[in-house]
């Protein structure tokens, strides 16, 4: 707060497309996606006039005991283009709440089937929220230290990527959960993965075919798999959905962020037949799942949603990422060389440039900020980016065509260049 108190920061007051103004009158090309989740660009015609259509209806009304067209639609949508066998969906405001509702349904699905599982396998460096139970299946210390004695204990096996050898990390990770399914193996309620990339550990990718792997891991051991989609999902990674890569259906699959296609707050968690049939039973037995938030597929949010389904229909949006995310590679590849640049990672849309003080690996002191002053510099020039350390992510909406993409990539290569040499 003290350093954030010192600085200068924009106040955004209108976006267009990829383009936020701030009120100033300046303008930025919007290189975060509005943290990961803008997706057709802001003021989607489209979009804009679905929001307003619902509006002129209700702004809200709850799913609790009521349901509502936009809700309906949205959950046949979703069903009938997951993964095949994910057939129940259930809403809320974000993706920290899907995936708190993962986890409990998981627990509760074990409970019900008359198994005492209670443990949830984590991978090193995830992360899966800010709410306790989402920071409990995360494993990033600095979200997670303070709040230890608050959380509850999950077994962890090591991240799945290293900059140095990262087919050897995900085999290391593979054989580390084999390891602690056959060792535990009545105990696991459900496997917890960010599939195909970590996004808030500083966006590290998969090799193909880990979460294949994991998938059939979990199956042996009869537990669940939990996708955490709600960075790599819509598009993110190339495909609708990341699990698309490896052709993975999981038990339980988070969606967020882009799912509104940046417009508002919302969530969903899918859920496959089995599950949903745990929970059914007389009333008496009280096998209601006993969780809602008030603002639970909100029909603004609803209406977004499908609006952006829409878009990805009529502007086939998958169908032209390709060349994109080919061009994306490519400017993000020309920062390997760069001698303070120790690692690149990217897939799809999503993208990191890791800084380092001397290659191959030895990090800025943590004082330096030196991810913070690139973005600074990258601002002063007219582009938003935002750091996860000294790793500069680049996460532009898919809508960002590869003209306004050069002119991204050009000044992040001057700011570089400015921080790194100052
Ligand atoms: C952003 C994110 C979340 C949390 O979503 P919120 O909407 O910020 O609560 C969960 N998991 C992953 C992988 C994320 O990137």
């Amino acid at each position: 707060m003290q350093a954030w108190e010192s600085e200068e920061f924009p106040v955004i007051v209108s976006a267009r497309g990829t383009t936020l103004t701030d009120a100033d009158g300046k303008r930025f090309i919007d290189g975060n996606a509005s943290l990961w989740c803008n997706v057709h660009g802001h003021r989607h015609p489209r979009i804009d006039a679905a929001v307003k259509r619902q509006l002129a209806r209700a702004a809200h009304t709850t799913l609790l005991g009521l349901c509502h067209p936009g809700a309906i639609e949205l959950a046949e949508r979703l069903a009938a283009m997951a993964p095949r066998g994910l057939t129940r969906v259930f809403l809320s405001d974000s993706g920290s709440e899907a995936l708190e509702v993962a986890l409990k349904m998981a627990f509760q699905h074990w409970r019900q089937r008359g198994e005492a599982r209670d443990t949830f396998v984590t991978f090193g460096g995830a992360y899966h929220g800010d709410t306790l139970g989402a920071v409990s299946a995360g494993a990033i210390s600095l979200f997670q230290g303070l709040f230890k004695p608050l959380l509850f204990p999950t077994v962890q096996v090591p991240c799945p990527y290293s900059p140095r050898d990262p087919a050897a990390a995900a085999i290391r990770t593979l054989a580390a959960l084999k390891k602690v399914l056959r060792a535990k193996k009545k105990r696991v309620a459900a496997v917890v993965l960010e599939p195909v990339v970590q996004g808030a550990a500083g966006i590290l990718p998969q090799p193909p075919g880990f979460v294949r792997a994991v998938r059939d891991l979990c199956s042996e051991a009869g537990t669940l798999l939990i996708a955490d989609e709600v960075a790599v999902g819509f598009g993110r990674t190339g495909k609708m959905f990341a699990c698309e890569h490896d052709g993975v259906t999981p038990d339980l699959l988070a969606l967020g962020k882009g799912i509104t296609a940046g417009y508002m707050p919302l969530s969903a968690t899918l859920a496959t037949e089995a599950i949903y049939e745990s929970f059914l039973a007389p009333w008496h037995e009280m096998r209601q799942f006993f969780h809602g938030h008030t603002f639970a597929g909100n029909p603004l949010a609803c209406a977004a949603a499908n609006a952006s389904l829409d878009v990805f229909r009529l502007e086939r949006t998958l169908e032209r990422l390709p060349a994109k995310v080919a061009f994306f590679a490519s400017r993000l590849e020309r920062f390997r060389d760069h001698p303070h640049v120790g690692d690149v990672r990217s897939r799809g849309l999503m993208g990191a440039v890791e800084l380092v003080a001397k290659r191959p690996g030895t990090a800025y002191p943590m004082d330096l900020r030196m991810g913070h002053r690139v973005v600074l510099e990258c601002r002063r020039r007219g582009v938003v980016l935002r750091p996860l350390g000294d790793a500069v992510v680049v996460m532009p909406a898919l809508a960002m065509d590869t003209r306004t993409m050069g002119r991204m990539f050009d000044v992040l290569e001057e700011s570089v260049g400015a921080a790194t040499r100052a």
